[in-house]
């Protein structure tokens, strides 16, 4: 006798053996089933065999009954940092199917966000599914073959991680280090590659160990003059620093989600040159990991042009947060850090308050130049000013001005 067990999203099938007793597949048997499925005094509420309930053993956890505490909480750690609005909302769309053509769509579009993040035209450019660590053996993985030199810049515990994922990869590791708080001159790098001849060099640009930022400038160029191809670990940096994926001659970059792109912790974008794809497609060994074969990857997030191929369901939900993410980073303004631009608002006389600022302040701040002209002041904060100090004086004296110069109409 077969009856139908009905839970949300499966149908499991129960059998009765000839006595009558129940055994239920997938799942436990009656052999460690704590009582019958029959017996009335079944604690867990009326569940049985056709009213919609699979039989667990155990009691559900009386925690789960509560509503989930989620406190609001400025995240000002080094990630993840705090979800923008805009992906939050995102993020309680409904789902769609991973190869449905909507879906498709937003992976185009994510495609093309993080072209524009890491500035390049790299056709090999795609999310993985995981998070920073996830990219970054990804990018190991299919980089390296077993027994293959990789020359590691270790300045913090980056380095010491991807040596780590290097070695499980049965490559040959090699590192050249800095103490903590320094970073690598291009002579320094030259040194290493010269003595060690590696394929691939790795370094971290934003060491969040350290709080350093290292310099990419150079590097490429010096990879490629020595023969082998250049790894950058941007997961702390990108979109908050100058990259330039193509122009610094980086032939593999990946990122975190949950930094600069104000996402959760979830798909990390990645990807390779011309050069680092060619060193992939023709390893003599298999990629090792299936998950992270950057070549079925490639085609399910359509950068080889072929018709999309199901190799893994992609998350959804997650990859529509990292489309606003991006989208958030494409549509922010690059600001200059020596020159503040404020909107004059309503009511205001800008030139008033510029005045006000020099005759009780003694703080010169300008108005707008050009197509700012009467629209804007324009703030400079460098070289020996660039302090605190200086920041809160102005920001006092600003205040001070907007309650004073305000005209009830203009
Ligand atoms: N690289 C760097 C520079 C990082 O700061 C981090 C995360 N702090 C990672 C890699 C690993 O990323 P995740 O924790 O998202 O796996």
């Amino acid at each position: 006798m077969i009856a139908l067990c009905k839970r949300p999203r499966l149908l499991v099938a129960l059998f009765r053996t000839a006595n009558g007793s129940p055994l239920c597949f997938p799942g436990p048997t009656k052999a460690i089933l704590p009582r019958s499925m029959d017996d009335p005094t079944r604690s867990a509420g009326g569940q049985g065999p056709g009213d919609g309930h699979f039989p667990f053993v155990s009691e559900p956890p009386a925690q789960l009954r509560q509503p989930m505490y989620v406190p609001k909480r400025l995240l000002l750690g080094p990630g993840p940092t705090n979800a923008s609005p805009r992906v939050l909302q995102a993020g309680s769309l409904q789902l769609l199917g991973h190869l449905h053509p909507e879906f498709c769509q937003i992976m185009d579009d994510v495609r093309a966000g993080i072209k524009y993040a890491l500035q390049t035209d790299s056709r090999w450019a795609l999310a993985v599914s995981g998070t920073g660590h996830a990219a970054m053996e990804a990018a190991l993985g299919n980089l390296l073959e077993s027994g293959e030199r990789v020359l590691i810049a270790s300045h913090g515990i980056w380095g010491q991680r991807a040596s780590d994922m290097a070695d499980r990869l049965g490559a040959d590791v090699h590192v050249i280090k800095k103490d903590a708080g320094k970073y690598f001159s291009l002579s320094d790098i030259e040194k290493g590659l010269l003595e060690n001849q590696p394929v691939l060099f790795f370094i971290t640009h934003g060491e969040s160990s350290t709080g350093v930022l290292q310099s990419l400038d150079g590097i490429g160029e010096l990879c490629h003059r020595h023969g082998c191809l250049l790894l950058v670990d941007s997961v702390a940096a990108l979109g908050g620093v100058p990259l330039y994926m193509d122009a610094q001659e980086i032939d593999a970059l990946y990122t975190g989600s949950q930094k600069v792109l104000s996402c959760p912790p979830g798909p990390s974008p990645i990807a390779f040159s011309d050069r680092a794809w060619d060193k992939i497609i023709k390893r003599k060994s298999r990629i090792p990991s299936f998950y992270f074969d950057m070549t079925c990857l490639a085609n399910y997030w359509g950068c080889d042009g072929e018709a999309r191929r199901y190799h893994h369901t992609g998350p959804i939900t997650s990859v529509y947060m990292l489309r606003e993410g991006l989208a958030g980073l494409a549509e922010e303004v690059a600001r200059l850090p020596t020159v503040t631009t404020v909107c004059v608002p309503p009511n205001y006389a800008w030139k008033e308050v510029t005045d006000y600022l020099i005759t009780k302040y003694n703080i010169e701040i300008s108005g707008g130049l050009g197509p700012t002209a009467g629209k804007v002041w324009r703030i400079g904060l460098m070289g020996y000013n660039s302090t605190a100090e200086t920041v809160d004086k102005v920001l006092n004296a600003l205040q001070d001005a907007l309650t004073k110069c305000r005209h009830s109409k203009l």
